[in-house]
């Protein structure tokens, strides 16, 4: 069944997709405060970006473009203009249980959400809630996501709703895919995966897919499945992400006695992405760094759960590349890359009564250009220069500019983006999406959580499980 629905399920997406990302005339942006985030340009540029009509730039220079009509020049001067943020771990469907579990650690939080909701999902939960997730992303800056995907609803077709409703949102997104436990056996899981590969493949570009990647439950389940899971995605070229080291209550110490069978056998390499990471020891550290392995550093999440603080720093010095992402939506409740940024970077301050320790261009390297490395999707999002996508964001600042990195980071908001932009395409205007019907969305989204709880509640049961 899942095999004759998909293709046809993701052609009638990316039609809607190529609508929102439709090709149009070149467009200049001319502003004094462009933040490449470029390689070695710390100093903003006081110029102009030309896209061209496929939503790439194509220009990219200081000073104002010439021989151009200015009713043709979008004029952002006196605003910033900054790479859309790259999210590097999300679980997207989370968006519709905000505020849930607020006083549990990891165990009681998922055990309010995952294990207490996931079982009573029907076909359409899964589409409405990821959609809901992305758009919300979007409307907060962040114009490329990795979903962690997550396999909690009832059937497969349920699951792969959270692949369609990316390709309709219109934020750009890796898709990190679980493999199929319903399917008896290895070569079954994979041919699942790279169906969905081959489907997406197939479809004309201007989708918003930036690519695969898997999302590692061996770690949950078995150490074979580890293992499976690592050959498959070294054989398909693919990045595995899994969450590993998040909290301190129940699990690090099991998590840290794994390693060594986690990492027999090339388990640990440099497509390995741990999503949290904190509670390593210096051994772990020094083993993943000198593999390649990366990480994606979620503070905002870590924060709500009261997971801990990662030592960024020392990481950092370690020689591991680092990434950040917003987390689920359930877990960092809000979306906000700012907020996420202040949680990170403030942290580290106060931990190390230092203001050394992190600074206003590192923190917005990390949520840009640095997780677009970590993703390895660096060559087309993740920094403003020429042949990358023309994902931006026009910040309107709310006080006067003395250091625009300063400006963005320790005095600006969400709610100060004038615009958000993925490929060239307008899709943000002052909050309100421009190609979605965010109160509806949010209508639909009620009423299926009410149905939910209701079910929930009629009928307990606690035997679900999840990856
Ligand atoms: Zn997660």
């Amino acid at each position: 069944m899942y095999l004759s629905c998909l293709p046809s399920l993701v052609f009638i997406f990316a039609v809607f997709v190529v609508s929102i990302l439709s090709a149009q005339a070149d467009q200049w942006i001319r502003s004094d405060y462009i933040l490449t985030m470029a390689k070695g340009q710390t100093d903003a540029l006081d110029g102009f970006i030309q896209i061209g009509e496929d939503g790439s730039i194509v220009a990219i220079a200081a000073g104002a473009p010439e021989g151009v009509d200015a009713e043709a020049i979008i004029d952002a001067r006196g605003k910033i203009v900054v790479p859309g943020f790259v999210s590097g771990h999300n679980h997207l469907w989370q968006s519709a249980f905000r505020g849930l579990a607020s006083e549990q650690e990891l165990y009681g939080w998922l055990a309010g959400l995952h294990w207490t909701y996931g079982e009573h999902f029907e076909s359409g939960d899964m589409y409405n809630f990821t959609l809901y997730g992305a758009l919300d992303q979007l409307a907060h800056g962040i114009t490329t996501t990795l979903n962690h995907s997550q396999n909690i609803a009832p059937t497969y077709a349920d699951y792969m709703e959270q692949f369609a409703a990316e390709m309709a949102a219109g934020q750009h997104f890796i898709f990190s895919y679980v493999l199929d436990s319903e399917e008896a056996t290895a070569a079954g899981r994979k041919a699942k995966l790279v169906d969905l590969m081959d489907a997406t493949a197939a479809i004309e570009d201007r989708h918003v897919c930036l690519g695969f990647g898997l999302h590692g439950t061996g770690i949950y389940r078995s150490i074979q499945r580890h293992h499976e899971e690592v050959a498959l995605a070294k054989e398909l070229d693919l990045d595995m992400q899994i969450h590993y080291l998040e909290e301190k209550a129940q699990s690090y110490e099991k998590g840290q006695a794994m390693f060594s069978d986690l990492s027999a056998d090339g388990g640990v390499w440099d497509g390995l992405v741990y999503a949290h990471f904190i509670h390593v020891t210096d051994e772990i550290l020094t083993a993943s760094a000198a593999a390649g392995a990366k990480m994606i550093w979620n503070p905002l999440s870590n924060g709500r759960l009261a997971s801990g603080l990662a030592d960024i720093p020392k990481y950092l010095e370690a020689g591991l590349a680092i990434g950040m992402g917003v987390d689920g939506s359930a877990s960092a409740d809000v979306c906000d890359p700012f907020q996420n940024m202040r949680m990170g970077m403030y942290a580290l301050r106060m931990r190390d009564s230092s203001a050394a320790v992190m600074s206003c261009y590192d923190i917005l390297s990390l949520h840009t250009l640095q997780t677009a490395k970590v993703l390895e999707v660096a060559d087309r999002v993740g920094s403003l220069e020429v042949g990358k996508y023309a994902d931006f964001l026009i910040v309107t600042p709310e006080a006067p500019i003395f250091d625009p990195y300063a400006t963005l980071i320790l005095a600006s908001s969400a709610s100060d983006i004038e615009s958000v932009w993925v490929r060239g395409v307008k899709q943000v205007a002052d909050g309100e999406l421009l190609h979605h019907d965010m109160g509806a969305i949010k209508a639909e989204v009620a009423q299926r959580i009410a149905r939910i709880v209701q079910v929930e509640s009629a009928a307990p049961d606690e035997s679900a499980q999840v990856d």
